[in-house]
């Protein structure tokens, strides 16, 4: 028999706390559950929505091509991997799949983690020790913060895409005899912008320091079929540590890092992620070397995708919302922020929207600046003209309804 203890338990009211702050402050949310499958319209919480949340760029959740590999995958090798890569589980599938993304990213060598979150804070806080220097943009992602963090290394922070407070920074510690690492998203998630990959490679050169870029947000969307902003802007043989998503626009999950074969070889050897966390099941790999084997022979999904997003964002301009980023330009990706400002109000609006059938993320403090709440839409391949054109004339309706517009 289960016997209740009869004294209460405080030791994590601490917790209780801070949740009943969240919710005085109105932003304490519920997850929304996901009834059918990841679309531009389906069904969270029993409610119909045209979805503008999700990360599925491509309409790859879903794919008939993605979904038969990974059934077959399942059926020739199981459900998983049974150990981490470095024991017993590096199964061929793993193999092949790194040599494919090498190859599509025309790199010598690729290691895949468990997630992108896994690839950025394993790879940065194995790369560096505490003698040496992170020079960081303020708003990268909060993996690449952990993994400084992890490193210990001394970490430089530089304005949003501010190449010269960045070249400051690198002067300040020239003459330190730590490296140096030099590191930017590709794209950031929530103002849709493009970090400045090409100015930056000029300056990692100029002062020597190690040049990485995380392209989750990128892979698959920018670039040569997908190849993400370093092939965007060119300078592939210019970054020395190249990460990418596989949950985003791959439509599955894990994360990547790309670069030399020593790179990779010394990852196998020392990223944490990688040496104590076992890896995919085969099911999983199987998914994203099909998606890779997609992007190559069907490159008018990102044309669709880029179609979609620029009409998006045009017609939310037109209707008076403020798209703008901390910095102009603002959005030049499928991710359009519709600025709001206040928290509380932030969080009503997507919830008023999720009602009258449109799910769009609300983002507040401290994801994003005090008053720069909003709320982040994100277009795919797959949404209809029909369904974009719906989605906008429900934010605006329900924009006007709350004096927003
Ligand atoms: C989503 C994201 C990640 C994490 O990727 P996962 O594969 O979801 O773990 C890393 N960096 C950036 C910039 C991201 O947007």
């Amino acid at each position: 028999m289960v016997r209740m203890t009869e004294v209460k338990r405080t030791q994590l009211s601490h917790l209780t706390a801070q949740l009943d702050d969240l919710r005085q402050r109105g932003t304490y949310f519920k997850l929304r559950v996901l009834e059918d499958e990841q679309g531009p319209v389906c069904t969270y919480d029993g409610r119909r929505v045209i979805n503008l949340a999700s990360n599925n760029y491509l309409g790859l959740c879903d794919h008939p091509k993605l979904r038969e590999a990974a059934i077959s995958a399942t059926e020739n090798y199981g459900v998983g991997s049974g150990a981490v890569r470095t024991i017993a589980g590096t199964m061929r599938i793993h193999m092949e799949l790194e040599e494919k993304i090498a190859a599509f990213k025309g790199v010598e060598a690729c290691v895949v983690f468990q997630s992108g979150f896994a690839a950025n804070a394993g790879t940065v806080s194995s790369i560096l020790g505490k003698e040496d220097f992170i020079i960081s943009d303020e708003l990268n992602h909060a993996s690449i913060i952990d993994g400084a963090r992890l490193s210990r290394a001394k970490i430089k922070v530089f304005r949003h895409k501010d190449v010269a407070h960045a070249e400051e920074l690198l002067k300040e510690v020239a003459s330190e005899p730590g490296r140096k690492l030099l590191i930017t998203d590709g794209v950031f998630s929530m103002d849709g912008d493009i970090g400045p990959v090409d100015r930056l490679c000029e300056l990692a050169d100029r002062y020597g320091a190690i040049m990485m870029v995380d392209d989750a947000h990128a892979s698959g969307v920018l670039g040569r079929n997908g190849r993400g902003s370093v092939d965007h802007f060119g300078c592939t043989d210019r970054v020395d540590v190249q990460v990418g998503t596989l949950s985003k626009a791959i439509g599955a999950l894990g994360g990547y890092v790309c670069g030399s074969r020593d790179l990779i070889d010394y990852l196998y050897h020392r990223a944490r992620p990688f040496l104590f966390s076992t890896s995919h099941p085969p099911s999983v790999a199987a998914t994203c070397i099909a998606a890779f084997e997609l992007l190559e022979r069907e490159p008018e999904r990102i044309e669709r995708l880029w179609g979609n997003a620029r009409y998006f964002k045009e017609q939310l301009a037109a209707a008076g919302f403020d798209v703008g980023g901390r910095t102009t330009p603002a959005s030049e990706t499928p991710i359009t922020p519709v600025i709001v400002g206040d928290g509380r109000r932030t969080m009503e609006f997507s919830r008023e929207l999720f009602e009258a059938g449109v799910m769009a993320t609300g983002i507040a403090f401290p994801t994003v600046p005090e008053g720069k709440a909003r709320v982040r839409t994100i277009m795919t391949s797959e949404h209809t003209r029909e369904q974009i054109d719906q989605a906008l004339e429900t934010l605006t309706t329900v924009a006007r309804r709350m004096g927003i517009l």
